[in-house]
């Protein structure tokens, strides 16, 4: 074994899940790697504002994310961006992780955090005005659009329920939905149709978003004839569901049948040494505070296991 390039924990993904394990696993003295993807952050760095995260206030997801940064390296995290993984072998009590350079790193234990997407439209506008009036959580940026016109894409429980609650706010939402019908619970239906605030436009989707340094309107397309008309709007929540980016793990760990990571109370997956955390493992709430908390408890259990690990070793007769 090349001890250089052996850690106590390696951690897949640098969102804030991943982040908080590094801080916690590398303060209780485990040499600890985060491998990431993409750059440091995760889906924060996505949102122009995170006000809802307890103790600091006025904080963009970026300056987030580099202050959970600079947190995890004061403790001697290591943390490996733009990086792909190739090949990961986790059975053994020696897991061990290969990237598409070649290089190869093994651990005694591996957490994964490699969080979701949001399911997109994919239509034009929709990339460069994410987070600037286009949102997929109406939790973290409800607030941004009191006393202001907004539509919500979708036809299932999250769409209606969302729109409903966005009402708090939104001075009115028009919900925009492909069929003629939702793919909702009758409560869900209802509710959103006894809403003064909402109003529907069926059988209709969004085929384009337009706006310079914000979201200034969309195109909806009619899906009966095929017509376009364009349309000034303050915000956009699109709930058309939710992508696990767990494609890398089918077959390594238990995913349920959405590519959740199926996880205990510890976080601990179906694989021994194995610690799953964030957006990616089975939960109904997706934010940075649980994003943050899964990653503390996997941290916690994974520094338990490791040393478990490490004194069973010591304890093998010779
Ligand atoms: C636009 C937007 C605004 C939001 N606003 C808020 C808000 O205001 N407040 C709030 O609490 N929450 C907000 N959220 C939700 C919050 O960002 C997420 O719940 C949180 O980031 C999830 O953390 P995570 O660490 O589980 O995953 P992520 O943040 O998704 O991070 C996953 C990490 O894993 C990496 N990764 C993925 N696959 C691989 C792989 N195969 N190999 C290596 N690395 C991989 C990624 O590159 C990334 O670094 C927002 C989300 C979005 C999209």
């Amino acid at each position: 074994m090349n001890t250089n390039n052996h850690y106590g924990a390696i951690v897949i993904g640098a969102g804030p899940a991943g982040l908080s394990a590094g801080i916690y696993l590398s303060r209780a003295r485990v040499r600890t790697l985060i491998l990431s993807e993409s750059t440091v952050g995760g889906q924060m760095i996505l949102t122009h504002e995170i006000a809802n995260y307890p103790g600091v206030e006025n904080i963009s997801g970026y300056q987030l994310s580099g202050i959970m940064k600079n947190q995890a390296k004061k403790f001697g995290c290591e943390i490996k961006a733009n990086i792909s993984i190739e090949a990961l072998n986790l059975n053994n009590d020696l897991k061990e992780v290969i990237l598409s350079n070649g290089n190869r790193f093994t651990a005694d234990a591996i957490i994964l955090s490699p969080g979701g997407r949001s399911r997109t439209l994919g239509v034009p506008g929709e990339d460069i005005l994410k987070g600037k009036g286009i949102s997929y959580c109406a939790t973290c940026d409800g607030d941004f659009f009191t006393n202001k016109e907004i539509m919500v894409v979708g036809g299932g429980n999250s769409a209606l329920e969302e729109a409903v609650s966005l009402t708090r706010y939104a001075s009115k939402a028009t919900i925009v939905h492909q069929f003629d019908h939702f793919q909702a619970f009758e409560y869900a239906v209802e509710e959103a149709e006894q809403n003064p605030k909402i109003s529907f436009m069926m059988e209709s989707t969004i085929s384009g978003f337009f706006g310079d340094e914000k979201l200034e309107g969309v195109e909806i397309t009619d899906l009966k004839d095929g017509s376009k008309q364009n349309h000034a709007i303050d915000g956009v929540f699109i709930f058309i569901g939710y992508v696990p980016n767990t494609e890398f793990l089918q077959g390594k760990v238990e995913l349920n049948k959405w590519k959740e990571i199926i996880v205990d109370p510890n976080m601990q997956t179906n694989v021994k040494g194995v610690f799953a955390a964030g957006d990616s493992i089975v939960k109904k709430y997706r934010q940075v505070t649980t994003a943050v908390a899964d990653g503390t408890i996997a941290a916690l259990a994974a520094s338990r296991y490791i040393h478990e690990l490490h004194k069973a070793k010591t304890l093998l007769p010779v």
